[in-house]
């Protein structure tokens, strides 16, 4: 009887394990949680700077507005950027919002600028994206919404986060050297 019971209660173990298991693969499935920002499930949608498609077409180049207003992606080692290791900050090639600074800035050998943090943490805005069989986190310029790539966790120290960015969504300003 006593074996019965414990064989009933690994039983019900197992079961509860399994239907942890079970609920774990949804939650895995959500925005990656975070303790550096947080991860929208869409995008805030109104930018202090808002244009009309017709308007970023006429201001952006074809690349920008591919990668910037419809998420397009760069080829890899394309960008001008990638291997650009200046002294200087980058905006937002679409409203001049400065988003990163080059002491962050570091090369991943992934073919894109890639950067451990943001000049400022509010200048972009997190949000999951499911596209592509994956789960990222695409990161917008919150001043417009503009696309500038995707954040993941395998940068270096001291964030452990790689900011991948299309060099077509940022531009450089050069700070005069002392
Ligand atoms: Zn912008």
């Amino acid at each position: 009887m006593k074996y019965l019971l414990l064989i009933f209660a690994i039983g019900i173990l197992s079961f509860a394990a399994c239907n942890q298991n079970q609920a774990g693969v949804p939650s895995m499935a959500v925005a990656p949680s975070n303790a550096n920002y947080e991860v929208a499930d869409s995008g805030k949608g109104k930018y202090a700077v808002t244009k009309t498609d017709e308007e970023w077409k006429k201001e952006l180049t074809p690349e920008q507005y591919q990668v910037l207003r419809n998420k397009g992606t760069e080829r890899p080692g394309s960008g001008q950027y990638d291997q650009h290791f200046e002294k200087g900050y980058y905006i937002c090639s679409a409203c001049k919002a400065k988003l990163f600074n080059s002491t962050t800035k570091f090369d991943a050998h992934c073919g894109w600028p890639s950067f451990f943090a943001p000049e400022d943490s509010a200048a972009i805005e997190y949000v999951v994206d499911r596209n592509h069989g994956m789960v990222r986190t695409e990161v917008l310029c919150s001043n417009c919404g503009g696309h500038l790539g995707h954040v993941f966790d395998d940068g270096p120290a001291p964030t452990g986060q790689r900011y991948c960015i299309n060099s077509v969504s940022i531009e450089f300003v050069k700070t005069p050297d002392k």
